[in-house]
């Protein structure tokens, strides 16, 4: 095997592999009905704190949970929850999060690092892949909500979340009273308006002292200016925690405080702060990759040839078939060919029709730029330039790596 081929050979399976990632991450994220995302301006405000109190508040009303983890440098979540010894499992094709109650499922990127007091310098690409591994290969199933805790500011990891699930519902924001003199958490509202996060709300924490002795709320920093930032920035408050001793202590033991102290005025606070959230209406799903397929397995492909007497058409919207061929793409055979005579040439048919044929991939010649949108729009990625061919030896080759892919042969 010569080097161009084994190099084309990499390239198709680079391809076929951040395919089936891709594939994978839409259909996990398609199984979970809200992602909510948990920043801060900066550390020690208590986000963590927060993340974990709203998740548990959201399963205490009958949701089904789940807690992610994105903090390479110091992942708080499993020590909050007493799950520092705690390992994902795997069922041979996807990670399994850990179940911490009936209801909640966590994963963590604490879990995945050998020794957490190990220095690991990660660089932003290498975040931005280990971010889409864990929500592309992390199993879930089916849940209402996603929780994601990120570390302070607004850097690579919630960058990253922003644009691997652009339809997350939003993000919440936490910050002290201390802190709302600082720039920080405007920044973080306008990062939410630069990377197209809705703000579900702004919480301030540690508002005020519950007195240990007659157990009520001293002001120690001036009140209320977290409502009044809100309203200046115009995105919604969702109410304030106060400081609690009993968090700090509830925190060291691994028992989430909100179930636990329910009684307390902060353990309120919270339920009131998650009732926005539980009103979030579920979004309509597109038509499209989000509603998980439930006879396809993650690992099949269907790719669509337009065809014109036997061989490739050059003229994509002229063809007078098309071939679809299903690939298995793990073993990269081709399960199944089915011939399908084209629809009329109407101008904005052939992307529904081939979506409602359930096309993920066509290997066309040439096609122009305003098709190429309308099929992406649809979740079908397009490949332009194939040679004129029989479609199954185009098929067999772009499996083998050696398609040889020139130019868009007709860009009209
Ligand atoms: P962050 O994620 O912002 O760095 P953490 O959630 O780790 O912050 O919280 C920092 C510390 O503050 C922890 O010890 C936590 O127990 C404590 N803490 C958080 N919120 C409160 C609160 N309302 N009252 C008292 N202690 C709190």
């Amino acid at each position: 095997m010569g080097k161009e081929e084994n190099s084309n050979n990499e390239k198709t399976d680079e391809r076929l592999e951040q395919y089936t990632q891709s594939e994978n991450l839409t259909h996990r994220m398609g199984q979970i009905k809200h992602k909510i995302m948990v920043l801060s301006g900066k550390g020690g405000v208590g986000k963590s704190t927060v993340a974990v109190n709203v998740a548990v508040a959201l399963a205490m009303n009958g949701k089904k949970v789940g807690i992610l983890d994105t903090d390479f440098h110091g992942p708080s979540i499993p020590t909050l929850l007493n799950l520092g010894n705690a390992r994902p499992s795997s069922d041979g094709t996807s990670i399994l999060p850990v179940n911490f109650v009936e209801g909640i499922k966590v994963m963590s990127i604490g879990f995945l690092l050998p020794n957490q007091d190990d220095a690991v310098i990660w660089r932003g690409p290498m975040k931005m892949n280990v971010i889409k591994q864990l929500l592309s290969e992390v199993n879930w199933g089916e849940l209402d909500y996603l929780v994601i805790d990120f570390p302070p500011g607004t850097g690579d990891e919630p960058l990253s979340v922003a644009q691997l699930i652009p339809d997350s519902d939003g993000a919440i924001i936490v910050t002290t009273p201390q802190d709302l003199s600082t720039n920080d958490v405007r920044k973080c509202i306008n990062f939410c308006r630069q990377v197209n996060v809705p703000v579900l709300g702004v919480i301030e924490n540690m508002s005020g002292l519950v007195c240990p002795h007659c157990g009520n709320i001293v002001d120690i920093f001036k009140k209320g200016g977290g409502e009044t930032m809100a309203k200046q920035m115009n995105v919604p408050f969702l109410g304030s925690i106060p400081i609690e001793p009993m968090i700090v202590e509830a925190s060291d033991m691994g028992k989430p405080f909100v179930y636990h102290y329910s009684k307390t005025a902060a353990a309120q606070s919270f339920e009131k702060a998650v009732e926005p959230i539980l009103d979030i209406k579920e979004k309509e799903k597109p038509l499209s990759k989000n509603v998980p397929d439930v006879n396809k397995s993650d690992t099949a492909l269907r790719i669509a040839v337009p065809v014109v007497q036997d061989r490739l058409s050059p003229h994509f919207g002229h063809c007078e078939t098309f071939v679809f061929f299903d690939i298995d793409v793990e073993n990269k055979k081709i399960l199944h060919t089915e011939s399908v005579t084209a629809p009329p040439h109407e101008p904005g048919l052939l992307p529904t029709w081939l979506h409602e044929r359930k096309t993920d991939v066509i290997l066309a010649g040439g096609m122009g730029q305003r098709a190429q949108g309308l099929f992406e729009e649809k979740g079908i990625r397009v490949l332009i330039g194939a040679p004129s061919d029989t479609p199954q030896s185009i098929v067999e080759n772009y499996l083998n790596g050696s398609l040889q892919l020139g130019e868009n042969i007709c860009d009209h």
